[in-house]
Protein backbone atom coordinates (compact mmCIF):
# COMPACT_ATOMS: atom_id res chain seq x y z
CA UNK A 1 0.00 0.00 0.00
CA UNK A 2 1.16 3.75 -1.07
CA UNK A 3 3.06 5.71 1.79
CA UNK A 4 2.08 8.89 1.73
CA UNK A 5 3.22 12.18 3.63
CA UNK A 6 0.53 13.85 6.21
CA UNK A 7 -0.98 17.01 4.80
CA UNK A 8 -0.73 18.51 8.06
CA UNK A 9 2.52 17.78 9.63
CA UNK A 10 4.70 15.80 6.84
CA UNK A 11 5.06 12.55 8.76
CA UNK A 12 5.52 9.36 6.53
CA UNK A 13 1.79 7.27 7.14
CA UNK A 14 -0.43 5.27 5.17
CA UNK A 15 -3.64 6.61 3.37
CA UNK A 16 -6.23 7.03 6.86
CA UNK A 17 -8.22 9.42 7.36
CA UNK A 18 -9.18 12.36 5.06
CA UNK A 19 -10.64 15.76 4.71
CA UNK A 20 -13.47 15.60 1.83
CA UNK A 21 -13.08 19.27 1.60
CA UNK A 22 -9.19 19.98 1.53
CA UNK A 23 -9.48 16.37 -0.43
CA UNK A 24 -6.10 15.54 1.45
CA UNK A 25 -5.18 12.47 4.31
CA UNK A 26 -4.06 13.07 7.50
CA UNK A 27 -2.24 11.30 9.78
CA UNK A 28 -3.57 9.15 12.47
CA UNK A 29 -1.82 12.24 15.46
CA UNK A 30 -3.43 15.01 13.11
CA UNK A 31 -7.17 12.94 13.11
CA UNK A 32 -7.06 12.61 16.56
CA UNK A 33 -10.22 14.78 17.05
CA UNK A 34 -11.61 13.20 14.02
CA UNK A 35 -12.13 17.34 12.37
CA UNK A 36 -9.75 18.59 9.84
CA UNK A 37 -7.60 21.68 11.86
CA UNK A 38 -7.73 23.40 8.97
CA UNK A 39 -11.59 23.96 8.25
CA UNK A 40 -13.70 21.85 10.59
CA UNK A 41 -14.94 19.42 8.71
CA UNK A 42 -15.61 15.91 9.82
CA UNK A 43 -13.10 13.70 8.50
CA UNK A 44 -13.87 10.26 6.37
CA UNK A 45 -12.74 7.22 8.56
CA UNK A 46 -10.72 4.21 5.59
CA UNK A 47 -12.99 2.60 3.70
CA UNK A 48 -11.29 -0.83 2.94
CA UNK A 49 -14.18 -2.90 2.12
CA UNK A 50 -13.39 -2.25 -1.77
CA UNK A 51 -9.81 -4.99 -1.40
CA UNK A 52 -12.46 -7.91 0.11
CA UNK A 53 -14.70 -6.95 -2.76
CA UNK A 54 -12.05 -6.51 -5.05
CA UNK A 55 -10.76 -10.10 -4.51
CA UNK A 56 -13.68 -11.73 -4.35
CA UNK A 57 -14.75 -10.18 -7.47
CA UNK A 58 -11.39 -11.47 -9.14
CA UNK A 59 -11.87 -15.18 -7.54
CA UNK A 60 -15.11 -15.60 -8.98
CA UNK A 61 -14.13 -13.93 -12.42
CA UNK A 62 -11.56 -16.91 -12.48
CA UNK A 63 -14.45 -18.95 -11.79
CA UNK A 64 -16.78 -18.00 -14.46
CA UNK A 65 -14.44 -18.58 -16.83
CA UNK A 66 -13.68 -22.08 -15.82
CA UNK A 67 -17.41 -22.66 -15.94
CA UNK A 68 -17.40 -21.02 -18.88
CA UNK A 69 -15.16 -23.04 -20.80
CA UNK A 70 -17.25 -26.26 -19.68
CA UNK A 71 -20.94 -24.64 -20.86
CA UNK A 72 -18.73 -23.85 -24.15
CA UNK A 73 -17.60 -27.43 -24.51
CA UNK A 74 -21.56 -28.60 -24.36
CA UNK A 75 -22.50 -26.08 -26.40
CA UNK A 76 -20.12 -27.10 -28.63
CA UNK A 77 -21.28 -31.06 -28.37
CA UNK A 78 -24.98 -29.77 -28.65
CA UNK A 79 -23.76 -28.53 -32.16
CA UNK A 80 -22.72 -31.64 -33.32
CA UNK A 81 -24.85 -32.47 -36.65
CA UNK A 82 -26.18 -36.19 -36.17
CA UNK A 83 -24.85 -38.82 -38.70
CA UNK A 84 -27.51 -41.92 -40.01
CA UNK A 85 -26.05 -45.13 -38.32
CA UNK A 86 -25.52 -46.77 -42.01
CA UNK A 87 -23.38 -44.04 -42.74
CA UNK A 88 -20.57 -44.40 -40.26
CA UNK A 89 -17.07 -44.74 -40.98
CA UNK A 90 -14.48 -46.29 -38.26
CA UNK A 91 -12.53 -43.99 -36.87
CA UNK A 92 -14.25 -41.08 -36.85
CA UNK A 93 -15.95 -39.47 -33.67
CA UNK A 94 -20.03 -38.58 -34.78
CA UNK A 95 -23.31 -38.15 -32.96
CA UNK A 96 -25.94 -40.52 -33.19
CA UNK A 97 -29.41 -40.21 -32.87
CA UNK A 98 -31.78 -43.20 -31.58
CA UNK A 99 -33.25 -45.52 -29.88
CA UNK A 100 -32.36 -47.48 -26.85
CA UNK A 101 -32.54 -51.64 -27.87
CA UNK A 102 -31.86 -54.14 -25.06
CA UNK A 103 -32.97 -57.26 -23.93
CA UNK A 104 -33.09 -55.66 -20.35
CA UNK A 105 -35.15 -52.82 -18.92
CA UNK A 106 -32.78 -50.56 -17.06
CA UNK A 107 -29.47 -49.65 -19.06
CA UNK A 108 -28.48 -47.25 -17.66
CA UNK A 109 -28.69 -46.95 -13.65
CA UNK A 110 -28.01 -44.22 -11.59
CA UNK A 111 -26.65 -45.68 -8.34
CA UNK A 112 -26.35 -44.58 -4.84
CA UNK A 113 -27.50 -41.52 -3.04
CA UNK A 114 -26.86 -37.95 -2.49
CA UNK A 115 -23.85 -36.52 -3.44
CA UNK A 116 -22.05 -39.93 -3.80
CA UNK A 117 -23.99 -41.14 -7.01
CA UNK A 118 -22.37 -42.72 -9.94
CA UNK A 119 -23.41 -44.25 -13.16
CA UNK A 120 -23.99 -48.19 -14.50
CA UNK A 121 -24.50 -48.97 -17.38
CA UNK A 122 -25.40 -52.59 -19.67
CA UNK A 123 -24.30 -52.89 -23.08
CA UNK A 124 -27.09 -52.12 -25.27
CA UNK A 125 -27.75 -51.03 -29.18
CA UNK A 126 -28.84 -48.10 -30.75
CA UNK A 127 -30.92 -47.97 -33.31
CA UNK A 128 -32.28 -45.10 -35.72
CA UNK A 129 -34.48 -45.41 -39.37
CA UNK A 130 -31.34 -46.38 -41.11
CA UNK A 131 -30.42 -49.11 -38.97
CA UNK A 132 -28.41 -50.23 -35.23
CA UNK A 133 -25.18 -50.36 -33.76
CA UNK A 134 -24.09 -51.65 -30.41
CA UNK A 135 -22.88 -49.25 -27.86
CA UNK A 136 -19.24 -49.64 -26.08
CA UNK A 137 -20.00 -48.39 -22.47
CA UNK A 138 -16.40 -48.68 -21.13
CA UNK A 139 -15.04 -45.02 -21.22
CA UNK A 140 -18.37 -43.70 -19.02
CA UNK A 141 -19.10 -46.55 -17.06
CA UNK A 142 -18.69 -45.44 -12.94
CA UNK A 143 -18.93 -41.90 -13.90
CA UNK A 144 -20.17 -39.50 -11.75
CA UNK A 145 -20.57 -36.39 -14.46
CA UNK A 146 -24.13 -34.91 -15.54
CA UNK A 147 -22.03 -33.83 -18.21
CA UNK A 148 -21.55 -37.37 -19.12
CA UNK A 149 -24.48 -38.63 -18.79
CA UNK A 150 -27.77 -36.43 -18.82
CA UNK A 151 -30.63 -38.07 -15.81
CA UNK A 152 -33.06 -40.63 -17.58
CA UNK A 153 -36.83 -40.48 -17.77
CA UNK A 154 -37.24 -43.16 -15.22
CA UNK A 155 -36.39 -41.21 -11.83
CA UNK A 156 -33.06 -40.55 -13.15
CA UNK A 157 -32.39 -44.19 -14.81
CA UNK A 158 -33.02 -44.95 -18.60
CA UNK A 159 -34.78 -47.95 -19.67
CA UNK A 160 -35.38 -49.57 -23.49
CA UNK A 161 -37.42 -47.83 -26.07
CA UNK A 162 -36.06 -44.45 -24.19
CA UNK A 163 -34.19 -42.22 -26.76
CA UNK A 164 -30.96 -41.38 -26.57
CA UNK A 165 -28.34 -39.20 -28.16
CA UNK A 166 -24.89 -40.57 -27.80
CA UNK A 167 -21.56 -38.87 -29.07
CA UNK A 168 -18.81 -41.11 -29.32
CA UNK A 169 -15.88 -42.72 -31.95
CA UNK A 170 -16.50 -45.33 -34.43
CA UNK A 171 -14.99 -48.42 -33.94
CA UNK A 172 -14.87 -52.07 -35.71
CA UNK A 173 -14.61 -55.90 -34.28
CA UNK A 174 -12.01 -57.93 -36.33
CA UNK A 175 -14.99 -59.29 -38.24
CA UNK A 176 -16.00 -55.69 -39.62
CA UNK A 177 -19.23 -55.03 -37.84
CA UNK A 178 -19.16 -51.56 -36.88
CA UNK A 179 -19.65 -50.49 -33.10
CA UNK A 180 -19.55 -47.19 -31.08
CA UNK A 181 -17.36 -46.42 -27.82
CA UNK A 182 -20.01 -44.05 -25.87
CA UNK A 183 -18.24 -40.70 -24.70
CA UNK A 184 -21.96 -38.95 -24.15
CA UNK A 185 -25.08 -39.79 -23.46
CA UNK A 186 -28.07 -37.43 -23.69
CA UNK A 187 -31.90 -37.47 -24.24
CA UNK A 188 -31.78 -35.56 -27.40
CA UNK A 189 -29.13 -34.11 -30.06
CA UNK A 190 -29.27 -30.86 -28.35
CA UNK A 191 -29.03 -31.84 -24.98
CA UNK A 192 -25.53 -31.86 -24.50
CA UNK A 193 -25.38 -28.63 -23.48
CA UNK A 194 -25.52 -27.03 -19.91
CA UNK A 195 -27.52 -25.22 -18.52
CA UNK A 196 -25.10 -22.43 -18.46
CA UNK A 197 -26.49 -21.33 -14.34
CA UNK A 198 -22.78 -22.11 -13.26
CA UNK A 199 -21.49 -19.61 -15.72
CA UNK A 200 -24.38 -17.41 -14.94
CA UNK A 201 -24.21 -18.20 -11.18
CA UNK A 202 -20.52 -17.34 -11.03
CA UNK A 203 -20.44 -14.70 -13.79
CA UNK A 204 -23.02 -12.49 -11.23
CA UNK A 205 -21.23 -12.53 -8.31
CA UNK A 206 -17.63 -11.88 -10.29
CA UNK A 207 -20.32 -8.38 -11.50
CA UNK A 208 -21.72 -8.05 -8.04
CA UNK A 209 -18.69 -7.99 -5.64
CA UNK A 210 -15.89 -6.91 -8.75
CA UNK A 211 -17.91 -3.73 -9.77
CA UNK A 212 -18.33 -2.12 -6.39
CA UNK A 213 -14.74 -3.12 -5.67
CA UNK A 214 -12.81 -1.56 -9.20
CA UNK A 215 -14.92 1.56 -8.07
CA UNK A 216 -13.16 1.74 -4.56
CA UNK A 217 -9.89 0.84 -5.64
CA UNK A 218 -10.37 3.46 -8.51
CA UNK A 219 -11.19 6.10 -5.71
CA UNK A 220 -8.64 4.89 -3.43
CA UNK A 221 -5.97 5.63 -6.49
CA UNK A 222 -7.74 9.00 -7.24
CA UNK A 223 -7.88 9.84 -3.73
CA UNK A 224 -4.05 9.75 -3.22
CA UNK A 225 -3.56 11.68 -6.61
CA UNK A 226 -5.71 14.31 -5.18
CA UNK A 227 -4.04 14.14 -2.12
CA UNK A 228 -0.04 14.63 -3.74
CA UNK A 229 -2.08 17.87 -5.81
CA UNK A 230 -3.48 19.72 -2.66
CA UNK A 231 -1.24 18.56 0.35
CA UNK A 232 0.92 21.30 -0.49
CA UNK A 233 -1.28 24.20 -0.09
CA UNK A 234 -3.40 22.42 2.90
CA UNK A 235 -4.22 25.54 4.93
CA UNK A 236 -3.83 23.92 8.80
CA UNK A 237 0.59 23.23 8.54
CA UNK A 238 2.49 22.98 11.11
CA UNK A 239 6.05 22.32 11.01
CA UNK A 240 8.81 20.96 13.51
CA UNK A 241 6.68 19.72 15.97
CA UNK A 242 6.97 16.25 17.72
CA UNK A 243 4.79 14.30 19.57
CA UNK A 244 3.90 13.54 23.20
CA UNK A 245 5.81 10.40 24.46
CA UNK A 246 3.14 9.32 26.47
CA UNK A 247 -0.25 9.95 24.65
CA UNK A 248 1.26 10.77 20.95
CA UNK A 249 -0.43 14.42 20.78
CA UNK A 250 1.42 16.58 18.30
CA UNK A 251 3.23 19.23 20.21
CA UNK A 252 5.43 22.53 19.45
CA UNK A 253 8.77 22.03 19.88
CA UNK A 254 10.13 23.32 23.73
CA UNK A 255 6.51 22.30 25.13
CA UNK A 256 7.41 21.45 28.60
CA UNK A 257 4.17 20.06 29.84
CA UNK A 258 1.79 17.90 27.44
CA UNK A 259 -1.62 20.21 27.60
CA UNK A 260 -3.15 16.58 26.58
CA UNK A 261 -2.29 14.25 29.27
CA UNK A 262 -0.40 16.61 31.60
CA UNK A 263 2.85 14.41 31.14
CA UNK A 264 6.07 15.99 31.39
CA UNK A 265 8.28 15.98 27.96
CA UNK A 266 11.55 14.15 28.14
CA UNK A 267 13.95 16.65 26.32
CA UNK A 268 16.40 14.42 24.24
CA UNK A 269 19.50 13.89 25.53
CA UNK A 270 22.03 13.55 22.29
CA UNK A 271 21.64 14.34 19.05
CA UNK A 272 20.31 12.17 16.60
CA UNK A 273 23.27 12.36 13.95
CA UNK A 274 25.34 10.84 16.86
CA UNK A 275 24.15 7.83 16.62
CA UNK A 276 26.45 5.07 14.70
CA UNK A 277 24.85 3.00 11.37
CA UNK A 278 25.26 -0.38 12.35
CA UNK A 279 24.34 -3.38 10.00
CA UNK A 280 23.08 -6.70 11.23
CA UNK A 281 21.97 -10.09 9.37
CA UNK A 282 19.65 -12.61 10.69
CA UNK A 283 20.37 -16.27 9.79
CA UNK A 284 18.02 -19.19 9.65
CA UNK A 285 19.68 -21.16 12.18
CA UNK A 286 19.39 -18.78 15.09
CA UNK A 287 15.62 -18.51 14.57
CA UNK A 288 13.62 -20.50 17.48
CA UNK A 289 12.89 -23.93 17.35
CA UNK A 290 9.39 -23.98 17.00
CA UNK A 291 10.02 -20.66 14.48
CA UNK A 292 11.92 -23.17 12.39
CA UNK A 293 9.67 -26.08 12.72
CA UNK A 294 6.87 -23.95 11.82
CA UNK A 295 8.90 -21.84 8.95
CA UNK A 296 9.96 -25.71 7.23
CA UNK A 297 6.39 -27.00 8.05
CA UNK A 298 4.25 -23.99 6.12
CA UNK A 299 6.91 -24.18 3.42
CA UNK A 300 7.60 -27.55 3.01
CA UNK A 301 5.66 -30.20 4.68
CA UNK A 302 2.07 -28.57 4.31
CA UNK A 303 2.07 -27.79 0.26
CA UNK A 304 2.59 -31.68 -0.91
CA UNK A 305 -0.33 -32.63 1.55
CA UNK A 306 -2.90 -30.33 0.72
CA UNK A 307 -2.22 -30.71 -3.07
CA UNK A 308 -2.67 -34.41 -2.05
CA UNK A 309 -5.58 -34.21 0.00
CA UNK A 310 -7.23 -32.27 -2.84
CA UNK A 311 -6.45 -34.46 -5.81
CA UNK A 312 -7.57 -37.94 -3.63
CA UNK A 313 -10.88 -36.34 -2.94
CA UNK A 314 -10.76 -35.02 -6.74
CA UNK A 315 -10.28 -38.54 -7.93
CA UNK A 316 -13.37 -39.51 -5.33
CA UNK A 317 -15.72 -37.53 -6.52
CA UNK A 318 -14.90 -36.03 -9.58
CA UNK A 319 -12.39 -33.29 -10.61
CA UNK A 320 -15.61 -31.16 -11.58
CA UNK A 321 -17.66 -31.47 -8.25
CA UNK A 322 -14.75 -30.70 -6.34
CA UNK A 323 -13.87 -27.16 -8.20
CA UNK A 324 -15.79 -25.81 -5.49
CA UNK A 325 -14.62 -22.69 -3.58
CA UNK A 326 -14.63 -24.68 -0.26
CA UNK A 327 -12.44 -27.70 -1.41
CA UNK A 328 -10.11 -25.48 -3.51
CA UNK A 329 -8.75 -23.53 -0.44
CA UNK A 330 -6.58 -26.62 -0.50
CA UNK A 331 -4.80 -26.40 -3.38
CA UNK A 332 -4.69 -22.42 -3.00
CA UNK A 333 -3.28 -22.50 0.55
CA UNK A 334 -0.46 -25.31 -1.25
CA UNK A 335 0.48 -22.09 -2.98
CA UNK A 336 0.36 -18.87 -0.75
CA UNK A 337 1.58 -20.69 2.37
CA UNK A 338 5.26 -21.22 1.16
CA UNK A 339 5.07 -17.76 -0.62
CA UNK A 340 3.87 -16.37 2.78
CA UNK A 341 5.56 -18.38 4.89
CA UNK A 342 9.66 -18.79 2.86
CA UNK A 343 10.27 -15.73 2.63
CA UNK A 344 9.07 -14.83 5.80
CA UNK A 345 11.52 -17.03 7.93
CA UNK A 346 13.51 -19.00 5.50
CA UNK A 347 15.62 -15.36 3.54
CA UNK A 348 17.58 -13.74 5.95
CA UNK A 349 16.53 -10.06 7.22
CA UNK A 350 19.03 -7.21 6.58
CA UNK A 351 18.32 -4.47 9.11
CA UNK A 352 20.21 -0.90 8.76
CA UNK A 353 19.84 1.37 12.00
CA UNK A 354 20.67 4.95 10.56
CA UNK A 355 20.74 8.34 12.34
CA UNK A 356 18.58 8.85 9.30
CA UNK A 357 16.60 5.64 8.27
CA UNK A 358 15.92 2.55 9.58
CA UNK A 359 15.72 -0.27 7.69
CA UNK A 360 14.76 -3.71 7.06
CA UNK A 361 14.79 -5.83 4.10
CA UNK A 362 13.85 -9.61 3.89
CA UNK A 363 13.30 -11.37 0.15
CA UNK A 364 10.86 -8.57 -1.91
CA UNK A 365 10.13 -6.91 1.09
CA UNK A 366 11.65 -3.59 1.94
CA UNK A 367 10.08 -1.50 5.19
CA UNK A 368 12.01 1.44 6.71
CA UNK A 369 10.95 4.64 9.25
CA UNK A 370 13.06 7.68 9.28
CA UNK A 371 14.53 8.14 12.69
CA UNK A 372 13.56 11.07 13.55
CA UNK A 373 9.77 10.35 12.77
CA UNK A 374 9.68 7.19 15.84
CA UNK A 375 8.04 8.04 18.94
CA UNK A 376 7.51 4.72 20.30
CA UNK A 377 10.41 2.40 20.85
CA UNK A 378 10.11 -1.00 22.56
CA UNK A 379 11.03 -4.07 23.11
CA UNK A 380 8.60 -7.43 24.11
CA UNK A 381 9.89 -10.43 25.70
CA UNK A 382 8.42 -13.70 26.25
CA UNK A 383 10.92 -15.78 27.57
CA UNK A 384 13.62 -16.17 26.19
CA UNK A 385 12.76 -14.61 22.66
CA UNK A 386 12.80 -10.44 22.11
CA UNK A 387 11.78 -8.67 19.69
CA UNK A 388 12.09 -4.67 18.89
CA UNK A 389 9.59 -2.60 17.36
CA UNK A 390 10.14 1.10 16.56
CA UNK A 391 6.81 3.10 15.92
CA UNK A 392 6.52 6.25 14.26
CA UNK A 393 3.83 9.14 14.67
CA UNK A 394 2.70 8.52 11.27
CA UNK A 395 2.42 4.81 12.13
CA UNK A 396 4.63 2.91 10.65
CA UNK A 397 5.81 0.08 12.01
CA UNK A 398 9.22 -1.80 11.81
CA UNK A 399 10.44 -5.20 14.30
CA UNK A 400 13.70 -7.17 14.08
CA UNK A 401 15.48 -9.17 16.67
CA UNK A 402 14.69 -13.11 15.59
CA UNK A 403 17.36 -14.49 13.76
CA UNK A 404 20.22 -12.10 14.98
CA UNK A 405 23.23 -13.02 17.00
CA UNK A 406 23.26 -12.56 21.23
CA UNK A 407 25.86 -10.15 19.92
CA UNK A 408 24.02 -7.97 17.57
CA UNK A 409 20.78 -7.91 19.66
CA UNK A 410 22.62 -6.26 22.43
CA UNK A 411 24.04 -4.00 20.07
CA UNK A 412 20.96 -2.96 18.69
CA UNK A 413 19.09 -2.82 22.06
CA UNK A 414 21.54 -0.18 22.82
CA UNK A 415 21.48 1.76 19.15
CA UNK A 416 17.70 1.52 20.20
CA UNK A 417 18.38 2.52 23.58
CA UNK A 418 20.23 5.55 22.47
CA UNK A 419 17.91 6.83 19.59
CA UNK A 420 14.97 6.79 22.63
CA UNK A 421 17.04 9.31 24.42
CA UNK A 422 17.98 10.92 21.05
CA UNK A 423 14.61 11.84 20.53
CA UNK A 424 13.29 12.18 24.71
CA UNK A 425 11.12 9.59 24.30
CA UNK A 426 10.85 6.47 26.76
CA UNK A 427 12.47 3.22 25.85
CA UNK A 428 9.81 0.48 27.00
CA UNK A 429 11.95 -2.32 27.69
CA UNK A 430 10.45 -6.04 28.53
CA UNK A 431 7.20 -5.35 28.13
CA UNK A 432 4.75 -8.42 27.86
CA UNK A 433 2.61 -8.71 24.45
CA UNK A 434 -0.48 -7.16 26.40
CA UNK A 435 1.15 -4.49 27.57
CA UNK A 436 2.88 -3.75 23.78
CA UNK A 437 -0.09 -3.66 22.69
CA UNK A 438 -1.82 -1.06 24.56
CA UNK A 439 1.80 0.83 24.54
CA UNK A 440 1.17 0.97 20.57
CA UNK A 441 -2.13 2.05 20.58
CA UNK A 442 -0.80 4.55 22.91
CA UNK A 443 -3.26 4.11 26.20
CA UNK A 444 -1.51 5.40 28.70
CA UNK A 445 -1.93 2.56 31.83
ZN1 LIG B 1 0.04 14.58 10.66
ZN1 LIG C 1 -10.09 20.14 5.61
ZN1 LIG D 1 0.48 13.74 26.05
Amino acid sequence: MAIITCARCGVRTRPGRRCPSCSVFLCGTCARKGVCPADGQVLQKPKKLWVFLLGLGLAFVGFSLFAFSFDWQSYERASIPTTPIAALAPGTTVKLNGTIEAATMVVIDLQGSGDNHYWVLTPFRLGDASGSISVDVTDVQGSTSFWVIERGRHNDDWWVGDAASIIGRVASFPNGTRYVVANFIARTPVGFAGSGLASIFFASTAAVAGIPGAAGFVRARRNVALHERNSGAYRGKVEHWRSCGECGELLGLGTGICPSCNAPQRQPSRAIESLPTLRFVTAFRLLSRSERVAALTFTFVLPPILTGVFLWIAYMIGLARSLQPVLLLLPISAIVFPLVFGPRFLAPQRITLGPHEIDSGRAMRHESVLAREVDRVLTIRKGVREVHFLITRGDLSLGFGPGLTPADFEASRTWIRNLAGALGVRYQENLSFTEAISFMSRRVS
